[in-house]
């Protein structure tokens, strides 16, 4: 039996694995599950999937989970650092699906205690991308990527030689506002913008999709997870979202890597390689799928995208730096506060200014905190929204 740890496990990823691992519980024998506030839900997958600890991430949360718990012999945990001693127990493959910036304390300590780390966190791998890698390679923690685009890349290149690789065609669905213009999209509200209309995510996420703002963070993480020089790295608008991603090499061949979008095909991917299994993925259905469409984006009206390139040419912090100024303009697009156009004005302003740093360079924990503080701070400057 493998031993797994679920961190995010009542979020949408995490359901999504808690689902594939209750499919094949024989398989499994589950550590650690962690949710936030939802403690019921936490609560009910701790004890289908018989876990040994559930912990919440909110410390005054801790008596409920306890009395939701009673009568089993689930330990709870609570609170930010029993958060990290639940991701410190050694295991053999976890999964870490935290959204945001605090994901990336979570995948450190599991990348210390994991022999695989499934990452969707991609927060992880923009603001401290070389950080993790350094600490998944002194662990022997092999590091599997979640994200859809990521999985599919990593099974194109499966076998190849890295550097005959020419091109990586990233595909981008282009969300809920493709054909929107600016106009319209300077009036859209929150639940507009959340409601993607081919994949079933996260409110975050969602909305990050729909300024393009995610895959501007997965541009950033597929250089950091294949080490690819970031010219190598193209955006192709795909609306069906059916092809995930697509490598290109030096004699002309593209390998594309195709699915029902489905979360669950990255997740089966990471939780059974180097094998493969039955996840439960609808199969593509060839006589009802008439056509596959490409565009380029638009970065005139998706301005995530170039702000993506001037973050990597920066490099060392300006990764965080980026991430946490999206994160606050997210949250103040979400307050009502500003609109949704607002939120790339007010991060390529804040990259701009990246320069109050002596040492950019992003290598420990304390700097890329910082480097997040400093960010949420001068957003909230510009906009006047301090504290
Ligand atoms: P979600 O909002 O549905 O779930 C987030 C999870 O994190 C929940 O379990 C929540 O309780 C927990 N959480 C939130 N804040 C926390 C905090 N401060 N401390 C500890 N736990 C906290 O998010 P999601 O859509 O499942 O996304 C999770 C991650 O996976 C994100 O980084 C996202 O970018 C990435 N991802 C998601 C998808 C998707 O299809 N949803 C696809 C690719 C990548
Ligand atoms: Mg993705």
């Amino acid at each position: 039996m493998r031993r797994v740890s679920i961190f995010g496990a009542t979020g949408s990823i995490g359901q999504n694995t808690v689902r594939l691992i209750e499919q094949d519980k024989d398989a499994f024998d589950v550590v650690a599950v962690s949710g936030g506030k939802n403690i019921k839900k936490l609560a009910d997958i701790a004890k289908s999937l018989d876990a040994k600890v559930a912990v919440t991430s909110e410390d005054n949360l801790r008596d409920d989970l306890k009395s939701l718990l009673k009568g089993t012999n689930i330990s709870v945990y609570a609170g930010r650092s029993e958060l990290i001693d639940a991701a410190s127990q050694t295991v053999d493959w976890a999964m870490s699906a935290v959204v945001g910036f605090a994901g990336l304390e979570i995948s450190l300590a599991l990348a210390q205690n994991s022999k695989t780390l499934a990452l969707a966190n991609k927060e992880s791998l923009v603001c401290g991308g070389a950080l993790l890698k350094n600490t998944c390679h002194q662990h022997g923690c092999t590091l599997l990527p979640v994200d859809s685009e990521h999985s599919a890349i990593f099974q194109a290149l499966n076998g190849e030689d890295i550097k005959s690789v020419e091109r990586i065609l990233l595909t981008a669905s282009g969300g809920p506002f493709l054909n929107a213009s600016r106009d319209e999209m300077a009036r859209v509200t929150p639940d507009q913008a959340a409601d993607h209309p081919n994949w079933s995510m996260g409110k975050r996420i969602s909305i990050d999709s729909a300024s393009m703002f995610n895959k501007a963070m997965e541009i950033i993480e597929t250089k950091e997870l294949f080490d690819f020089s970031s010219d190598l790295i193209e955006v192709v608008v795909h609306p069906q979202s059916i092809i995930h991603s697509m490598v290109g090499f030096n004699d002309g061949a593209i390998m594309a890597q195709m699915g029902p979008p489905d979360m669950c095909g990255a997740i089966g991917y990471a939780l059974y390689w180097p094998k493969r299994q039955n996840a439960g993925v609808e199969r593509l259905d060839f006589s009802q799928l008439s056509q596959l469409d490409f565009q380029p984006a638009d970065t005139t009206r998706f301005p995530a995208i170039s702000i993506a390139h001037e973050v990597m040419a920066k490099g060392g912090l300006a990764g965080a730096v980026f991430n946490a100024a999206k994160e606050q303009s997210l949250d103040l697009f979400l307050e009502g506060k500003i609109g949704f156009l607002q939120m790339a004005d007010l991060v390529a302003k804040t990259v701009k200014s990246l320069s109050s740093f002596d040492d950019q360079s992003a290598d420990k924990m304390d700097k890329i905190i910082k480097a997040d503080t400093w960010a949420r701070e001068h957003v909230k400057e510009l906009t006047g929204y301090q504290k």
